[in-house]
């Protein structure tokens, strides 16, 4: 068994902070990726404060994680060392039911097991990216083009997954008119994603201090929710509303700017319910769906798709002594556009 150094937090709500963790023992499929960057997910913060339930500590987040293959196991087939590539929300499924055969391994029927906060199948608590080095099985690393760089390319094993999926699935692309809402580390990926799917995208902000971003990620308008008046001008305007937004939201307000037939989709995952009135569906035959990151092969074709149309997360790039501050910048919405961890300043 090898050791990394890595940043825990030891409680619910504690600071992380660098320890030595331990690694599993190679099995034949697993490779060891020495990480070079680990993007901060509002998810690891929910994890990591314990908003979304009872949560396994010490707790090692990270799952938008990218490096480079450093060993492999004697099974391992698609990889080798030296190969750049990435991890995102999961680290083994069953590979055996309807949907781990059908690339959903996230619907995984024996339950998906996550990159942190979880439990392998043997029992083992499962660590995530703030750390120099990962164990995983090679069916869910995925490679990272060389178009795209391991800093920028880090967000979008979670972010870029989670806002693409729904997009395609739903439909984006010419002649539809799409509201991301929320431009955070998965909005402002949904708004390069839908503009590259050739839709018309509107953002959907707090206020307008981001508007000249909006415009430059590719979005045609951008609007800020704060002044009520913004729900009046765009009332039935939208075929698809992509909602990032880690908070609750009004419901009804926002399925009012859609088209009949249109449906709003959230990915955005507040811990409190939301609530919103049988009517604002009915009136236009409107859908309020949720979405689920996405499998595996959707991830290396989003990364394809990305180094394809040059698309990479907006960074702000960390060393480990700066992750606890930016938990709080993130929450204050204060970050252009994802913060990301530099790995070899951790215990540096
Ligand atoms: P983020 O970077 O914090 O972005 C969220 C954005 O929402 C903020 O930048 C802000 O945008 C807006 N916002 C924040 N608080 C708000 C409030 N009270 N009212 C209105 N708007 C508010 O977070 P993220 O990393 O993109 O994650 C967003 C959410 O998606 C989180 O809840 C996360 O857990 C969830 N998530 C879900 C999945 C999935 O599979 N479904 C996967 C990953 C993450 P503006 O400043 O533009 O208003
Ligand atoms: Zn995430």
């Amino acid at each position: 068994m090898s050791r990394t150094t890595a940043l825990s937090a030891a409680t619910a709500g504690a600071a992380l902070e660098a320890t030595s963790i331990e690694l599993r023992d190679l099995r034949d499929d697993d490779i060891v990726i020495d990480i070079a960057f680990a993007g901060i997910c509002h998810s690891d913060i929910h994890q990591v404060r314990e908003e979304w339930g009872t949560a396994i500590f010490p707790m090692v987040p990270g799952h938008e994680i990218a490096g480079v293959v450093s060993e492999v196991g004697n099974g391992v087939t698609r990889y080798k060392v030296g190969d750049r590539v990435g991890v995102g929300c999961m680290v083994d499924s069953c590979g055996e039911c309807e949907y781990c055969k059908d690339g959903q391994e996230q619907f995984c029927t024996k339950g998906a097991v996550m990159t942190y906060n979880g439990k392998g199948y043997d029992g083992e608590e499962t660590k995530g990216g703030y750390s120099q080095q990962v164990v995983v099985s090679e069916r869910f690393a995925v490679r990272i083009p060389d178009a795209l760089e391991l800093d920028v390319a880090a967000p979008l094993l979670c972010a870029g997954i989670t806002t693409f999926n729904p997009l395609k699935r739903w439909g984006a692309g010419p002649g539809t008119k799409v509201a991301v809402v929320g431009l955070g580390g998965l909005g402002h990926l949904g708004v390069k994603f839908a503009a590259a799917l050739g839709a018309e995208v509107t953002v959907l902000s707090q206020t307008t201090s981001k508007e000249a971003d909006s415009l430059k990620f590719g979005a045609v308008a951008h609007h800020a929710t704060k002044d009520p008046e913004t729900f009046e001008k765009l009332r039935g305007s939208f075929d698809l509303i992509l909602n990032t937004v880690s908070a609750n939201l009004p419901f009804d307000d926002y399925l009012s700017l859609l088209k009949p037939n249109g449906a709003m989709v959230n990915v955005g995952a507040p811990s409190d319910p939301s609530t919103f009135a049988a009517f604002s569906l009915i009136g236009g035959s409107k859908a309020l769906a949720g979405s689920n990151i996405g499998g595996i092969p959707q991830t290396q074709e989003m990364l394809d798709f990305a180094a394809e149309h040059g698309i990479a997360a907006e960074i702000e790039k960390i060393g480990a002594d700066k992750v606890n501050e930016a938990y709080d910048r993130v929450v204050n919405s204060d970050v252009r556009y994802r913060f990301v961890i530099d790995t070899a300043t951790i215990g540096a």
